[in-house]
């Protein structure tokens, strides 16, 4: 289903995000899309672990991480983009 509405810049996003490319306002923008898009949360779920190399978990730890917005912190190296 098509159903883009104005101001969904978020949508596709999910491969950046789980890059950790996005910046924080835009993560966060991505994170609430996450909660109303299943094409992304789907994707997330389906490029998440291979993205950002949790693929030791399985798909149902990665749904929960998304899901609670990384409120755990992903201890990988996720942070080496960080500005000095
Ligand atoms: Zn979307």
């Amino acid at each position: 289903m098509t159903e883009l509405q104005s101001g969904d810049h978020a949508h596709g996003a999910s491969a950046l995000y789980l890059l950790g490319r996005l910046d924080e306002i835009t993560e966060a923008a991505f994170e609430r899309h996450l909660a109303v898009c299943a094409t992304c949360r789907q994707e997330c779920e389906e490029f998440g672990p291979a993205a950002t190399g949790l693929s030791h978990l399985s798909t149902e730890e990665f749904r929960a991480i998304v899901a609670g917005s990384a409120a755990e912190p992903i201890s990988t190296d996720r942070g080496t983009g960080q500005p000095r």
